[in-house]
């Protein structure tokens, strides 16, 4: 299922409760007819209580499961490569960010990342996964967009054809912020460089209060 804008039914028509089973049916049965939700529909289906309706969920997300893909399974074989863990933020569960300097800190040259990559793919890795801290040093001429637009050239150099899923919202964040850019324009240059997708990590804690306390440098969601 993917989000479009929305069709029908209109916001004003679905509230959170099942005392509206006509509208979750309608949902459901658009949905499994091929249709994408629209942004108010995929609200309403997040924000049903009753067993009944979580149920009517499931089982339609599965038969749609079973019509998109029937019992095949798929993985990826893929490396991580967390290209820094310098960090200028300071998140109070986190055990893998130093300051530049610190015993065990580390910032991987672009020589190493390929031979990361290379040896990745010798062993049958069709996908990079790579993230890394923020580190506001990470720049080329002064951009921290160019620094990370060259870390797509250095692992696209050698294996054109490889996935690259990688930088969480918070990284795009940190980009756009050390270059006064908007978001859009970060993750459009990202995706002409050859980002192929984004993790959606950096998302640890949702809730406000709880955020303030563990990890008050973070932005608030959707760029947890
Ligand atoms: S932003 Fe990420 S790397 Fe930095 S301190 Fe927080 S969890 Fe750790």
């Amino acid at each position: 299922m993917t989000f479009s804008p929305a069709t029908s039914p209109q916001p004003d028509a679905l509230q959170p409760d099942a005392l509206k089973p006509d509208a979750l049916q309608a949902i459901l049965q658009s949905a499994l007819a091929g249709a994408d939700l629209s942004v108010e529909q995929g609200l309403f289906l997040l924000e049903q209580r009753s067993e009944a309706a979580i149920a009517a969920i499931q089982q339609a997300a599965d038969q749609l499961r079973q019509q998109l893909v029937g019992d095949t399974v798929t993985y990826v074989i893929n490396r991580n490569i967390n290209f820094t863990n310098i960090c200028e933020q300071h998140c109070s569960f986190c055990a893998f960010r130093r300051d530049s300097g610190d015993a065990g800190a580390y910032w991987l040259d672009w020589a190493t990342i390929r031979a990361k990559t290379a040896e990745a793919v010798s062993i049958g890795a069709t996908e990079i996964c790579m993230q890394g801290g923020l580190h506001p040093q990470a720049k080329i001429d002064g951009s921290s967009l160019a620094y990370y637009l060259q870390l797509i050239a250095t692992i696209k150099q050698d294996f054109p054809d490889l996935h690259l899923h990688a930088f969480s919202p918070q990284e795009i964040e940190f980009i756009a912020r050390q270059d006064g850019l908007s978001f859009e324009q970060v993750i459009t240059a990202l995706g002409d460089a050859g980002l192929g997708s984004m993790p959606g990590t950096a998302a640890e804690v949702l809730d406000d209060e709880l955020r303030k306390i563990l990890c008050p440098e973070k932005s608030a969601p959707p760029f947890g």
